[in-house]
């Protein structure tokens, strides 16, 4: 089997979406997906990677990583670049697992379950208003989602309040206000309910003590970026001043970044995100990194649907994932828009995909919508690698005598 085409759709309702298709001429197409900077990413795909994969087979995942993750951290990884090789193995994942006829998650090792408890962010899509419908009535939201068997959530009741000052400066007041929704949960449901907070990094270290430290009576389930992860040792003074577990992060990059958060005590819960973090190939090295250390995985969400198919297969193979993050705004609001079937959660668990591959089609008709811009590239083309052995290497008879070393 070989690569004859990589395809990227852009969707404009979506502006930080991208979907990517592997094609091959066994006719089998793969699926992947990053989030964010969209169309930094389809030139990252089409300048830099479709030509160093069209002709090879889709087959050689691990090496077809190797060689995209080098080729970007020539210049130092991270960006659209990473983001561009997360989609791409998970497209080439999915062909591998139709080619074989069973879900990714039987290539990983097979089930270590067969579902995964989720917890649901609060997010706002059509009927489904649950970042607003938390400030108003937070009893009732928290009652809607243990009526449907899930039981946890997550908000960012501080981020906004980090807006005024740049992160520098929170108020009593403001902190009492920001957690009454927490406190009334509390109150009305006891620990019924599991609460996470996150900070999307806004905040400076002291701070996030502070917030952490108010919110230990309220025992959260974790504190999930109260300050940026730019690096181990403060993240290690946070962890060290609360009981609450701190999860870092979705903005590490690859088993090289979270190394230093697992291996310095600094995250006790690990929570790639697989979309940007290097795929299906790279979170499997992450779980099994944070395992030697007894630590637990929770992948982070909120991006399109691909992540999830892809999370689902590392969730029902790794043996210690904590819980998967979640968010039902998305995915009864627009996820069926661009997937057949739609993944399933069902009291409160995320369920193993049972199609081939990562579990689902690109929908049919989202390449024709009038808001998509697709993008193919088919032809294979010199490469960065190739051409640094043709200019600057040494000349082609001294590489010869190299090889004939
Ligand atoms: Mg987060």
């Amino acid at each position: 089997m070989k690569i004859t085409q990589i395809e990227t759709i852009r969707i404009g309702q979506f502006p930080d979406l991208t979907f990517v298709q592997v094609h091959t001429d066994g006719g089998i197409v793969g699926l992947g997906e990053t989030w964010y900077a969209a169309s930094t990413v389809e030139a990252a795909i089409h300048d830099h990677f479709g030509p160093l994969l069209i002709g090879r087979d889709p087959s050689d995942i691990e090496a077809h990583w190797q060689s995209m993750f080098r080729l970007s951290d020539h210049a130092g990884y991270g960006g659209a670049e990473l983001r561009a090789i997360s989609a791409i193995d998970i497209a080439l994942w999915d062909i591998r697992g139709q080619s074989l006829k069973l879900p990714v998650f039987e290539l990983l090792g097979g089930g270590t379950r067969h579902q995964i408890r989720v917890y649901n962010t609060l997010g706002f899509y059509g009927d489904i208003t649950d970042s607003h419908d938390v400030w108003r009535d937070p009893v009732a939201l928290a009652k809607s989602l243990l009526d449907e068997g899930i039981e946890g959530m997550k908000f960012s009741p501080t981020d906004f309040i980090a807006r005024e000052s740049g992160g520098n400066l929170l108020f009593k007041k403001q902190l009492d206000r920001a957690l009454q929704p927490f406190r009334e949960i509390r109150d009305a449901l006891g620990t019924d309910i599991q609460v996470a907070n996150d900070g999307h990094g806004k905040w400076n270290l002291a701070t996030a003590i502070k917030i952490a430290q108010e919110m230990e009576p309220l025992q959260p389930m974790w504190h999930e970026e109260l300050l940026s992860p730019l690096d181990e040792d403060a993240h290690l003074r946070l962890q060290a001043s609360t009981v609450t577990p701190i999860a870092a992060a979705e903005r590490l990059m690859t088993r090289y970044q979270h190394r230093r958060f697992i291996e310095s005590g600094a995250a006790r819960i690990v929570m790639p995100d697989l979309t940007w973090t290097g795929g299906i190939s790279e979170v499997k090295k992450i779980a099994v990194l944070a395992s030697g250390h007894q630590l637990p995985i929770a992948p982070h969400d909120c991006v399109g649907p691909v992540n999830m198919l892809a999370c689902a297969a590392i969730c029902m193979a790794m043996p210690n994932v904590m819980i998967m993050e979640y968010n039902r705004a998305m995915h009864r609001g627009w996820y069926s828009d661009f997937i057949e079937p739609n993944f399933v959660v069902k009291d409160g668990f995320l369920k193993a995909p049972e199609e081939p591959g990562i579990g689902a089609r690109l929908a049919s008709g989202v390449r024709d919508r009038a808001d998509a811009s697709v993008r193919v590239s088919s032809e294979p083309r010199e490469s960065w690698l190739e051409s640094r052995k043709r200019y600057t290497y040494p000349p082609p008879d001294i590489q010869e005598e190299f090889e004939r070393l």
